[in-house]
């Protein structure tokens, strides 16, 4: 429900309405703790990414009624990795995985709608507009100060969760942030292919830097990463001279591309947080970690951080919201998971980071083994799909 006062004090505030924060909020509608949502957007943000999802992710999104045919989303049903100037390649089927499909792909704007009306249609209040711009940690409760129509409002909360994609936590004093700068772009846009996809995922590491090519209705979203200044350039290319580059750089390993629609970019880089709670906090999803997108993870991290919290939450009593054994067995619980997933996408950019030849040679002998290997294969496909839990 669209909140039209703001509450003093609740048992939960959450930080950031996104696809995370609006996941949690959701589950804990079931609850008897009292929620607010404070979200800085007006309204849901029309951003050009195509998220992969897995299928866990879907799982958790469509158990909390947050699925919709709205998405549209497009099923994946294979994946194909290979490398440029090698003929090391790897297949992952949904068949392998005994499941209908991999994963899906949808778009982050008809994500956000969809989770807004949602969340305007709920029990638990949304404040709109509304930026939390201050947060002080004290024993018994946490105080933020919302700036909502041309107010501050100080709110105090048993527990704050910061869902805000990073921002805030980057501030706070007693939070360590990690960045490491890969100094890369991802240039975005969609695609039309020569021929249909065929519901399947493209995975392709090119010199200089890894291209990804997700099925989205009959299109290709397209993610090239690349270097800042190789970035601009072809943002400047007309389409033709772009699409020239990109099939070059495909070298038949997918199909060829016909026509491009507007390109995007945005800067990449690795944050991780030395913990992801504090006195009366907790981190859930961008906040947490931020990845950079090859493995197409960041999101379905973050719905686990957000499921993860919820579940404990959902079979707390009062008192517990926001002590610090519920926030140490919060941390606990999301170490693993976290912690594998920000190492598999770290290790996957610095593996084929490097164009050194005897180093290419090996990693595409590395991929033919891959494919070769049934069990390793599957177990690829399972952490693609569920994550390491
Ligand atoms: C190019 C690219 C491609 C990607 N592809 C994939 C993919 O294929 N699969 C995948 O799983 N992930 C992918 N990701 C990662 C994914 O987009 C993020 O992990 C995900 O959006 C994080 O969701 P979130 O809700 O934590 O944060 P966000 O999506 O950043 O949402 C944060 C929300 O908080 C609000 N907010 C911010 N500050 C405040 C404040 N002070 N007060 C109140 N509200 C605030 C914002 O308005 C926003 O609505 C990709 C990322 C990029 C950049």
């Amino acid at each position: 429900m669209i909140a039209t006062r703001v509450p003093t004090h609740v048992d939960v505030l959450i930080v950031g309405g996104g696809p995370v924060g609006a996941l949690l909020a959701q589950r804990l509608a079931a609850t008897d703790l009292s929620v607010l949502v404070a979200e800085a957007r007006p309204a849901p943000l029309d951003d050009p990414r195509a998220l992969a999802l897995s299928w866990g992710s879907r799982q958790l999104l469509g158990d909390a009624g947050l699925w919709d045919a709205q998405l549209e989303a497009t099923p994946i049903q294979r994946v194909h990795v290979s490398q440029q100037g090698t003929l090391g390649r790897v297949e992952l089927t949904h068949t392998e995985a005994g499941l209908s499909e991999l994963g899906c792909v949808v778009s982050y704007g008809k994500l956000a709608a969809l989770l807004r009306q949602r969340l305007a249609a709920g029990p638990v209040p949304l404040l709109e507009n509304a930026e939390v711009t201050a947060l002080r940690q004290l024993e018994a409760y946490a105080e933020v100060q919302i700036a909502h129509a041309g107010q501050t409002h100080s709110v105090t909360a048993r527990l704050v969760v910061l869902a805000d994609g990073g921002k805030l936590a980057a501030t706070l004093p007693n939070l360590n942030q990690h960045a490491k700068p890969y100094r890369q772009q991802a240039i975005l846009a969609l695609l039309t292919p020569a021929i249909p996809h065929d519901n399947t995922a493209w995975e392709r590491f090119a010199d200089g830097g890894p291209l990804a090519l997700l099925p989205c209705g009959q299109q290709l979203a397209l993610v090239w990463t690349q270097s800042p200044e190789h970035a601009a350039a072809r943002l400047a290319l007309d389409d033709a001279a772009f699409l020239a580059e990109l099939n070059a750089q495909l070298a038949g390993r997918a199909p060829k591309m016909i026509a491009a629609g507007p390109r995007n970019s945005f800067p990449l880089a690795l944050k991780t947080m030395d913990q992801v709670v504090g006195k009366r906090l907790a981190l859930i999803g961008n906040a947490a970690q931020i990845l950079h997108p090859v493995a197409g993870q960041g999101l379905n991290l973050g719905l686990r951080d957000a499921d993860t919290l919820a579940t404990l939450l959902e079979h707390a009593d009062k008192a517990e919201i926001g002590a610090s054994s519920q926030l140490a067995r919060y941390a606990r619980l999301r170490r693993r998971d976290a912690g594998a997933v920000t190492y598999f996408t770290d290790g996957l950019v610095e593996l084929f980071r490097s164009p050194f030849p005897p180093l290419k040679h090996a990693r595409s002998l590395g991929l033919l083994a891959l494919d070769l290997c049934g069990p390793a294969r599957r177990e690829l496909a399972r952490k693609m799909v569920f994550g390491s839990r």
